[in-house]
């Protein structure tokens, strides 16, 4: 009775093995899905919002508007239109 019924498992093994395959490639095939690896950065500037302006790391040394203290490249500071805020101030 084994032998009557094997062909119906490698049928059915065969239609899994076809129906992965066929999952695999449709889910590469559909757009916005994340894919291991590939994923996008998480967008730098997606900072706090803040009220009047938002929080960016300086790309160019300068003063706080507010206390007059040096900004340096890489600081955490609270950037608004013309203005630039130390975090102390911010
Ligand atoms: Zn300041």
């Amino acid at each position: 009775m084994l032998a009557t019924a094997l062909p119906f498992v490698i049928a059915m093994g065969l239609g899994l093995v076809v129906g992965a395959l066929v999952g695999l490639l449709i889910g590469q095939l559909l757009p916005g899905r994340e894919r291991p690896g590939r994923r996008t950065q998480p967008a730098a500037g997606r900072a706090v919002p803040a009220a009047g302006g938002r929080w960016i790391t300086a790309r160019y040394a300068g003063i706080c508007r507010s206390c007059g203290a040096p900004i340096a490249v890489g600081d955490h500071v609270l950037h608004r239109p013309r203005r630039t805020i130390c975090a102390a101030c911010g």
